[in-house]
């Protein structure tokens, strides 16, 4: 029987097309800016996000730890939420590494931060008080269950930030499912932030790699934090060849993850004693929960992966399942079949 691993997108394979391309690449020694096919990507993803440079690094929480050092010096505080990625999953990097203070508010359920609660979380000037430099937003909201934030609640928020003084970094580590999943256009998704990093590795397929985009002043200065935190690598053209045909040809096909993230969340709704809202389905994220029935949560996971579908428990009743390029409609339904199996 086909293994079917809805853990997360990142265990995505590279493409034929990705691995022709590392194949081909034209390489240099990247730290010495060297890398033709590592210039070419970098300029290339800068264009796509309407940022004027972009900077190579081998992971989103790398990516997210190199602005927030650009952005902020020690003891300077960070506005985020708390169930944002770089607060919950990303073992306190900001802190542990640049004496940065988180401060988290909550998120909505749809992913957001209230205007209100960004706007009482500022510091005033007071010696008592630290400073406050940054808001991050994540778009798409990974715990808040994919959930994709507006254009126009992006730029509310950054009209917020500069009249405060403050910088916007947004961890897009999932951008192209938000603007697939709205169907507006990135740049509008990006236009108001100071920075922002994507992935490469997820939905997306690339083996490594995450882009950092900002100002040309910004990615200078991020350049030279990627290299403190031991990110300047060599001949990164062998990872910016497979990620320059990620966005050439794998960003309009995570439609089909959604569908597929959509038609899953109808069928476990279906099945007694499970329960997840098919309406809150806007990307490729499922969360759900087993509420009530003969099974306990570790013994559900136990039966369904024992028949070969992979996925993660992520709460005292709560899992998540995630969908992406090499799962079909035909895996969600055989997956169905088997978690009904396990509940029936
Ligand atoms: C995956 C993820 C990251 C980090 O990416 P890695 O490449 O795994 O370090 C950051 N933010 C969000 C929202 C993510 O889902």
């Amino acid at each position: 029987m086909k293994k079917i691993d809805l853990r997360s997108d990142t265990v995505t394979l590279p493409t034929q097309a990705m691995k022709e391309a590392v194949f081909n690449a034209e390489l240099g020694d990247d730290v010495f800016g060297d890398d033709p096919t590592t210039n070419r990507f970098e300029q290339n993803a800068a264009g796509l996000v309407g940022k004027e440079a972009a900077l190579l690094v081998p992971s989103g929480t790398m990516g997210n730890l190199v602005c927030v050092l650009t952005h902020c010096a020690r003891g300077i505080e960070v506005i985020l939420g708390h169930k944002a990625h770089q607060f919950l999953h990303e073992a306190g990097g900001m802190s542990a590494l640049g004496g940065i203070h988180p401060h988290t508010i909550p998120n909505q359920p749809d992913g957001t931060l209230r205007l209100e609660d960004i706007e009482a979380a500022v510091r005033g000037d007071n010696e008592h008080w630290p400073r406050t430099g940054l808001v991050c937003l994540e778009n798409t909201h990974n715990a808040c269950g994919g959930a994709p934030l507006t254009p126009d609640y992006t730029d509310s928020v950054a009209e917020l930030a500069k009249r405060h003084g403050l910088s916007v970094h947004l961890d897009g580590s999932r951008i192209f499912n938000s603007a697939v999943a709205q169907g507006v256009n990135l740049k509008e998704l990006t236009r108001s932030v100071d920075s922002l990093t994507f992935c490469l590795s997820k939905g997306l397929s690339a083996p490594i790699g995450s882009v950092v985009c900002g100002s040309r002043k910004f990615i200078t200065e991020a350049r030279r934090n990627r290299k403190i935190l031991g990110g300047g690598m060599r001949q990164t053209g062998v990872i910016a060849a497979a990620g320059q045909v990620a966005i050439d040809q794998m960003l309009e096909r995570l439609a089909e993850d959604h569908d597929n993230a959509r038609r899953l969340a109808e069928g476990i709704a279906k099945i007694p004693g499970l329960s997840v809202d098919p309406g809150q389905i806007k990307t490729n994220i499922v969360y759900f929960d087993l509420a009530g029935g003969s099974v306990t949560p570790e013994e559900f996971l136990k039966r369904v992966v024992e028949k070969g579908i992979k996925f993660l428990i992520t709460g005292p009743s709560r899992f998540r399942m995630v969908t992406h390029h090499g799962i079909t409609a035909g895996d969600i339904d055989a997956a169905l079949a088997v978690i009904g199996d396990v509940m029936g």
